[in-house]
């Protein structure tokens, strides 16, 4: 099936006692037995809820793989990879510039049970190839990086890293599978924030890991029912409604993004624009092999903190907030937001100046997202 047609219908059929055409909310914990050894593959709701089960046909789908696996959030879903597919000595190599809480949870927690982590400009491949050991048995990347939307070229690095033994894991949030699509492009583990674009409208916060390999998606079946982080029926079920629009509202946020991108480029204010679908991106050419989209994720550079202050503080549409991925627009301050806990000098590497200003552009009137910038800027 096309993936319009998947969005609203795999792992969805009609359900079978009534004919409801929408995936039951199956509030409950326990289901009853028949006899000894006798059910309908339903015993206990951490290991099996259909729901849930939805959901992760539903996105196990999306992205091409062999099964999906939704959990109580983005950081659970990514937890539940490392501890799917890692042992203690293991090394990983991680796209620098990782989302804040990945970092927070390999160097602070992770560590702690006997795996290391390195990380790399991972745009530039050689410089991936350069940190992997003999110990490496994951590389873990994020395109495009949050907030300044580097990308790394997913195609390349899975094909060296394979022969290796290496398994590419790509966390895919900011794209959505609409737009990419790493299983086919060699990695063999995908996995989203579904609080971001799947659910798509800041009612819920859960995670999906998708793996390409049978023995990944054993390993993982595993380890949700073994700790037990997985989403709730309700959860799964708005993520599943949502994801019935992902089409529309991921073509709607890139036709925005791609407005109020070029919008920004011509202000005089406006130090510099980063969004892969400009031409001046550095990796423009890369964005349109990788991705069949680009999104609507940007982030702007006002130079200075203050500027950013005054402009951020004067919009009225796009709210100020952490998050992004909901169909409203947001805007927020990396530097002491989001990137907070990222020590400035590395802040200052990676681009994410005091100036920098993030957005998550939603679906609502071009036109009066722009008068919104317009009139922050004149402040700014
Ligand atoms: C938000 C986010 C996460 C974490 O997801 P939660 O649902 O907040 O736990 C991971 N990766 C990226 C890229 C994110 O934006």
């Amino acid at each position: 099936m096309g993936f319009a047609t998947d969005v609203i219908h795999a792992g969805q059929p009609p359900e079978p006692a009534t004919g409801a055409v929408t995936v039951p909310i199956y509030q409950t914990s326990t289901y009853v037995q028949e006899g000894l050894g006798r059910h309908k593959g339903y015993e206990y709701a951490r290991t099996h809820n259909p729901t849930r089960a939805a959901l992760e046909a539903n996105v196990a789908a999306l992205e091409g793989g062999v099964a999906g696996f939704a959990f109580a959030s983005g950081m659970a879903a990514i937890h539940a990879v490392m501890t799917a597919c890692l042992k203690a000595g293991d090394h990983v190599v991680v796209s620098d510039n990782t989302y804040g809480g990945t970092y927070r949870l390999f160097e602070r927690v992770l560590t702690d049970f006997g795996l290391t982590f390195d990380y790399a400009d991972a745009s530039d491949v050689a410089q991936v190839e350069a940190a992997l050991r003999p110990a490496t048995r994951m590389v873990f990347l994020e395109t495009p990086t949050n907030p300044v939307m580097r990308l790394c070229d997913i195609a390349a690095i899975a094909q060296l890293a394979r022969p290796k033994g290496i398994r590419v894991v790509v966390d895919n949030t900011f794209m959505s599978p609409y737009f990419q699509r790493p299983l086919a492009l060699g990695a063999s583990i995908v996995v989203h924030s579904t609080t971001k674009y799947l659910n798509g409208h800041s009612d819920s916060v859960g995670g999906v890991a998708i793996a390409a390999e049978p023995e990944v998606a054993e390993r993982l079946a595993f380890i949700q029912n073994a700790a037990g982080a997985i989403l709730s029926p309700m959860d799964a079920w708005l993520t599943l409604r949502g994801i019935k629009t992902l089409v529309v509202r991921m073509q709607a946020h890139d036709a925005n993004g791609r407005v109020v991108a070029q919008f920004l480029r011509e202000r005089p204010r406006v130090k510099r624009v980063y969004y892969p679908g400009l031409e001046e991106h550095p990796q423009h050419a890369l964005a349109k092999r990788q991705m069949s989209g680009f999104g609507g994720m940007l982030a702007f550079d006002l130079g200075a903190l203050e500027a950013a202050r005054r402009a951020l503080e004067s919009l009225k549409i796009f709210a100020l907030a952490e998050s992004l991925g909901g169909v409203e627009s947001l805007a927020c301050h990396p530097a002491t937001m989001t990137h907070a806990g990222v020590p400035p000098a590395e802040r200052q590497r990676l681009g994410i100046t005091d100036g920098l200003v993030r957005l998550s552009v939603g679906i609502e009137d071009a036109d009066d997202l722009l008068a919104d910038l317009d009139r922050a800027l004149a402040q700014a």
